[in-house]
């Protein structure tokens, strides 16, 4: 692995041997950036349409390389789920995500959830109890977190899967489903699953001002979620055009660039919450 200055880290060549080569190196340098705490949650506003009203927010990771800068969760992840470290990094991110909330909540009127992805890998027998600690440590109400999981690979084991959320669910968490639309899980299954949200992929909000078939589907989405009594969530809204379409298709909240990118827990804080007392 090289670094490339400021913002890029380059772990792959189109080499192959140089690729798995990179590969052991990026799972070495995760496993040191684990003992090192180099990992940070970036937050980004989930806000009602109508009102820019703030909802809640999600958890973003990224990872603070000392000498590559900061590396997107896109680089990265994939390595943690294959080599098993995303349970530790996944802990981590559940533990950082509740303390701040936790704080964050305890000057406010509104109470104020946070969204916090989840892997499937990260699904396992000891999970469930895992999480409870981690929010009896914290102090933050179960109601007032939120776990984001895809829907892709939630399909490749259905049983054991719901078995899994459903106990974590009884400990008072919600779930929403991600990136919704792009995988290809039938309804049937969906509804099998204790999901409160439908995240609606980027994907389709892309293009919706001016693809019928994209705004055709967002309008298919809606109407199923809202005979589920499912909440819904646009994502990746970048122009007043897109927001002004969801609006007219009433979808009530979104998260994206024309609002806010991501930020860290300083600027959250500054731009987003009000001042608190010392
Ligand atoms: P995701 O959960 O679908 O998150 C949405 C991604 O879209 C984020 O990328 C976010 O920064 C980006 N985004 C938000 N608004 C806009 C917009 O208006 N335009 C565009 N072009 N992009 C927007 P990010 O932060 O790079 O995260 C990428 C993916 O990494 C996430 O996709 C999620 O699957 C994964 N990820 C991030 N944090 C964690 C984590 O703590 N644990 C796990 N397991 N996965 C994570
Ligand atoms: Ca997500
Ligand atoms: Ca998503
Ligand atoms: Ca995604």
């Amino acid at each position: 692995a090289k670094s490339q200055g400021g913002n890029g880290y380059q772990f792959y060549t189109d080499d192959m041997n140089q690729r798995v080569n990179s590969r052991l190196t990026l799972e070495n340098e995760l496993r040191r950036a684990i003992q090192a705490q180099e990992f940070e949650l970036y937050y980004q506003p989930q806000v009602c349409t109508k009102t820019n009203e703030l909802l809640g927010a999600e958890a973003l990771i990224r990872w603070q390389h000392p000498d590559a800068g900061i590396i997107s969760p896109a680089d990265f992840i994939p390595v943690a789920e294959d080599t098993g470290l995303i349970n530790d990094i996944g802990d981590w991110a559940l533990r950082e995500a509740c303390s701040t909330f936790y704080r964050w909540n305890m000057y406010r009127h509104r109470p104020l959830p946070v969204a916090v992805n989840v892997s499937v890998r990260q699904l396992s027998d000891g999970f469930p109890s895992r999480i409870k600690d981690i929010l009896d440590h914290s102090g933050l109400s179960p109601s007032l977190l939120e776990l984001e999981i895809t829907e892709s690979l939630l399909m490749d084991n259905v049983q054991q899967n719901v078995e899994w959320l459903d106990a974590i669910h009884a400990l008072g968490i919600n779930f929403a489903m991600d990136d919704f639309g792009t995988g290809y899980s039938s309804l049937s299954y969906l509804k099998q699953f204790p999901i409160s949200k439908l995240k609606i992929d980027r994907a389709f909000i892309m293009d919706i001002t001016s693809d019928v078939d994209d705004e055709a589907i967002v309008r298919a989405i809606l109407a199923m979620a809202h005979s589920l009594r499912l909440k819904v969530v646009a994502e990746g809204v970048e122009t007043e055009q897109q927001l002004e379409m969801l609006k007219r298709l009433q979808c009530n909240s979104y998260q994206g660039y024309y609002f806010s990118k991501p930020v860290d827990k300083m600027t959250f804080e500054k731009n987003f919450l009000e001042p608190m007392p010392m």
